[in-house]
Parts: C-alpha cells; sequence; structure tokens
C-alpha cells in the first residue's frame, strides 16, 4: 500500500537486510546473525570435524544499575560494554547482542574447554575494568555460559540451548562464572530441577517435617532447649540433607516459603515445651539478605502465639558478610523483639573476629570440625579453649556443637564451655520423640499424654 503524505525514505534490499541482522542499540549483529553464523560455520565444519564454540555472557549486576541511575544511563553502559567486546575478540570470532545484558560470541578457533575457559576469563577481566557515566564510575561483572560443537549440539537451536545451559549454572553459582557444557554438568542442572520440582511439591504436601535436637548444660547435663533441624524423605529420592535441599530453596527463590512452613511448625511444638526452654531456628543466609525477614519472621511468632523471648536464630558469618547492611538491619531489629542470635558453626565460615565487635549476637557455636577432635588433637582443643575464654570476654554464651562421646563432654567441662550438643545427649527427634525426651530428662515435666 502505498502511503499519503510524505512518503517514508527509501531504503534499499541492502539495508533492511542489514537492519534484520543487526542490534540498533550497539551496532552489533543481532540474534538472526548469530543463527546464520552459527549454520555456516556448522555447514563448512559438518566435512571437517574440527570443533568450535558458543558462548553467552550474561551481566552480572546490570539490572540494579538500570534502576537506579535510568534506561539511558543502561544504554550507555551496554554501548561500552559493546564496544569492549568488538575491541578484545580473538580475530575471526563474531560478538552479537543476543537480548537485553546478555550477548553471544561465535569462536571458530576455541576446540576445547581449557581454551574456552581462557577466553572467558580475558572477556570477564576486560568487562571487570569501571565504566565511565560522565560524573560517575561504576563496575559490572559478566557470567559465562560456553557450548563446543560437535559435542554440545550439531545444529544452532541444540548449541545455544547447551550455552544457555551452562549459562544458568553460571549464574545460580554467583556473579563473574564460567561453565563449558559437557553432559556432567547437563545431569548436575536435571538432578537439581528434579530435587527442585519435589521439594516444591514437598512444601505445597506440608511433608517437609522438622526434628528437634536437644541443647544442654554442659555442667549437669539439663536441657535448656532444642535446634530445629529440617527433615524430608522423599518418595523416590529417599532421605535428602537440610545440607542439600536448604541451598537448593535459596538458589531457586523459595526458601521463605519453606523457612516460613518449618518455623510455624517448630513454634508450635515449642508451645508444649517448658516455657524456660528456647528454641533456637536456622536462618539462611538468603533470608538475611531480605529485608521483608523480620516480619515475617515476627508474625509467624505472633500467629502461633510463641513468645518472642524464646526464639533464638541461628546465623552464620558468611551470610552476615555477604550482605552487612541489611544483615545488620535484620538483626537489630529482632534483637528489639526479644529474639536472640548465634552465630553458627563459629570457625569455620569467612571468619573475622572484628564481626563478633560489629554485630551483636547473645551466643556462639562452635563448629563440630573443633569439638570432634577436641580429645585427640591439641591445636582443636586450644582453639576451643580460646573461643570460650574469647566468649566469656565478649560476655557471648557458648555452645560446643557435635559432642558424641563421655570424653568429649569432660573435656568441655573442663575447659569451662556453657552449653553443648551432640549424638551423646541426644539426636535430633520428631516433635513426640522429643516430649519423650522431656518426660525422661527435665524434672517435673509430664506431657499431657501421660496425665
Ligand atoms: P547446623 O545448623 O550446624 O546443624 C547441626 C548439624 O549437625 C545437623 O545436621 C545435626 O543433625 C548434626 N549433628 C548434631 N550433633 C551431631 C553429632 O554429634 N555428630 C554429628 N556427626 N552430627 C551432628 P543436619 O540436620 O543434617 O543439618 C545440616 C545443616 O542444614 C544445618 O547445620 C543447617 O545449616 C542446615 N539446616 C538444617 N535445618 C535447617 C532449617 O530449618 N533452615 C535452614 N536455613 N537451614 C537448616
Ligand atoms: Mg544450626
Ligand atoms: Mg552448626
Amino acid at each position: 500500500m502505498k502511503s499519503a503524505g510524505n512518503p517514508l525514505p527509501q531504503v534499499s534490499q541492502n539495508e533492511l537486510q542489514a537492519m534484520a541482522y543487526s542490534d540498533p542499540l550497539t551496532g552489533l549483529g543481532n540474534r538472526y546473525r548469530l543463527r546464520d553464523k552459527v549454520r555456516l560455520l556448522a555447514a563448512e565444519r559438518a566435512q571437517d570435524p574440527a570443533p568450535f564454540t558458543v558462548c553467552i555472557a550474561n551481566l552480572d549486576g546490570f539490572k540494579p544499575i538500570n534502576d537506579l541511575f535510568g534506561a539511558e544511563a543502561g544504554d550507555e553502559i551496554l554501548c561500552q560494554v559493546a564496544h569492549r567486546l568488538k575491541a578484545c575478540i580473538p580475530d575471526g570470532a563474531t560478538v552479537t547482542r543476543h537480548d537485553g545484558d546478555e550477548f553471544a560470541f561465535v569462536l571458530p578457533l576455541v576446540f576445547e574447554r581449557n581454551g574456552a575457559e581462557r577466553i572467558g576469563q580475558m572477556i570477564k577481566d576486560v568487562l571487570s575494568a569501571p565504566y565511565d557515566l560522565g560524573d560517575r564510575n561504576v563496575r559490572l561483572s559478566a557470567s559465562f555460559g560456553f557450548a563446543i560443537y560437535p559435542f554440545a549440539g550439531e545444529d544452532f537451536e541444540e548449541l545455544l540451548k547447551s550455552a544457555e545451559t551452562a549459562l544458568y549454572r553460571s549464574k545460580r553459582r554467583g556473579r563473574g562464572q564460567i561453565t563449558v557444557y559437557s553432559r556432567e554438568i547437563a545431569q548436575e542442572m536435571k538432578r537439581a530441577t528434579q530435587l527442585e520440582q519435589a521439594l516444591r511439591n514437598a512444601i505445597i504436601a506440608d511433608a517437609v517435617d522438622v526434628h528437634f535436637q536437644p541443647i544442654v548444660r554442659i555442667k549437669d547435663g539439663g536441657v535448656v532447649g532444642f535446634e530445629a533441624l529440617a527433615r524430608w524423605i522423599d518418595a523416590d529420592l529417599g532421605f535428602v540433607s537440610p545440607a542439600v535441599f536448604v541451598p537448593v530453596a535459596e538458589e531457586r527463590g523459595f526458601i521463605d516459603a519453606l523457612s516460613e512452613t518449618l518455623l510455624r511448625k517448630a513454634a508450635e511444638a515449642a508451645l508444649s515445651w517448658p516455657r524456660e526452654l528456647f528454641l533456637s531456628f536456622n536462618l539462611s543466609s538468603a533470608q538475611l539478605m531480605d529485608p521483608g525477614t523480620t516480619d515475617t519472621i515476627l508474625s509467624t511468632l505472633a500467629r502461633v502465639g510463641l513468645d518472642p523471648y524464646r526464639l533464638e536464630l541461628e546465623i552464620t558469618e558468611t551470610a552476615v558478610m555477604t550482605s552487612a547492611d541489611t544483615a545488620q538491619r535484620i538483626i537489630t531489629d529482632l534483637r528489639h523483639q526479644g529474639v536472640r542470635i548465634s552465630l553458627d558453626d563459629f570457625g569455620t565460615g569467612q571468619s573475622s573476629l572484628g564481626r563478633l565487635r560489629d554485630f551483636t549476637f547473645d551466643k556462639v557455636k562452635i563448629d563440630r570440625a573443633f569439638v570432634s577432635r577436641i580429645t585427640t588433637d591439641r591445636a582443636s582443643e586450644h582453639i576451643v579453649k580460646a573461643i570460650i575464654a574469647m566468649c566469656e570476654g565478649l560476655d557471648l554464651q557458648v555452645v560446643a556443637e557435635g559432642i558424641e562421646t563421655s570424653a568429649d563432654a569432660d573435656k568441655l567441662k573442663e575447659l569451662g564451655c556453657g552449653m553443648g550438643q551432640g549424638y551423646y545427649y541426644g539426636r535430633p527427634a520428631d516433635g513426640a520423640a522429643t516430649l519423650r525426651y522431656l518426660n525422661d530428662h527435665f524434672r517435673e515435666f509430664v506431657t499431657i499424654e501421660r496425665v
């Protein structure tokens, strides 16, 4: 149809072709350019079986910059990224803008994993230098997924899917990661996805349970509280350790739902214990980065009717380090409401004694790694002794984790350790078994069942 009035500028066939194949913002090729390059190369290499490599790179931390400084600044960064990429890719390689903050490469002379990792590292370094936005500098990193033809796929769609799988794995592992697709990695991703699906279903079906392990006064073995530990037995996967499924829930973004259910169940159980016993609950590191955590915890306690003074939250040093400001806020707000904070697995994380001064904790839990060797290894004994002395000086309570024998318990008593936890005193057990334990171990405690 002819347009009336001003005619559209004449565009030649060639120009149209070029427009269809290029990204208007950065001037790089687009997805169609990438597809054609890969198809061409695959056709050439089908006779000559030499491999080549496809890569997708995704900028880390681009979205917050875009949100904070505006879309114009975001566009400026994407153009600077494109410029750097064009300048640094090897001869014969192609770079295209794939999608949003994602770029893709075709690397005809990269044949194997080491070569791919080297190029990934080089590009990552180039992209990590500061970006000039006029009055300020910003920094970014990038994650990479590589797929090598023909092992990771014989046609464009398959290769791209493999590169995306590799990139997804890199993204899940944090910033600046480089993954080269392999069958093992595909398997690993598949297992994680199966686990994720099964866990999501288990949460909906209310099949994730919570068990309790006693924490005692070492002096006389009297129970003072219980640590809640998540338990899940899947029909197909069998017993899955919380050390495996909690990180999956964190990485895939549903730790809040899981943790809320667990805290509710644990708090409900704690209602039938003697009032002087505390409930110790593990908080995951992702929750310490989420400003909504304080409200979620307090409203769960309110709904169940458990006094915040009876709750302790176990957090790890690494979690505190990752997002210090938010973590500090959460800790302070919860402590104001009476919740106490324990530093879990002390001595194994990204330890910094300074943290003990900067943050206000109530308790330190000495990691099992030291406690389990306390009677056989002088160094462990000295470390435990030093932690106990330090806690005394800082007016912090101290719990030794993983006490398995009476010899461990005797040694800790001798060193003046206040509290302990471990198989020697009691294994984690379900709610009913915990009430039986209390009947046997807590003076004057009679459960409703027995009355
Ligand atoms: P954690 O918080 O350090 O918990 C102590 C772990 O040591 C538990 O493992 C417990 O069963 C085990 N343990 C206790 N005493 C002994 C002992 O004497 N010997 C030995 N060998 N082990 C002992 P579990 O239940 O497998 O939990 C592993 C980790 O998973 C926990 O370490 C915690 O980091 C995480 N986790 C467990 N439940 C939850 C939860 O509800 N939420 C979150 N965010 N994390 C949880
Ligand atoms: Mg713990
Ligand atoms: Mg621990």
